[in-house]
């Protein structure tokens, strides 16, 4: 079985191996771009339908569009009342 001529054929799976691919990232204090690094610093700007929600951004530098999800984490923080006594 000669398969020269057919190289067509299992092109259509690429191996995630040493190829740069989007990444992914989480919990950012601005939306970073999967494609290129880029941060959003206008992210202020972006509008995501409230507090909280996800939208598609058109990234600053190389103008790929990505989702992103905006989060907000609650902290809250407490101190003992002084005792009177
Ligand atoms: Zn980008």
């Amino acid at each position: 079985m000669d398969r020269a001529g057919s190289g067509d054929l299992g092109k259509g799976i690429v191996m995630a191996t040493e190829q740069e691919g989007p990444t992914d990232h989480d919990y950012e204090s601005e939306p970073v771009c999967p494609y290129c690094g880029h941060r959003e610093m206008d992210a202020w700007e972006i509008s995501f339908g409230g507090a909280e929600g996800s939208t598609e951004i058109t990234c600053g530098q190389c103008e790929r569009d990505y989702f992103c999800e905006k989060s907000i984490t609650v902290y809250y923080s407490t101190r003992a009342l002084k005792e009177a006594k």
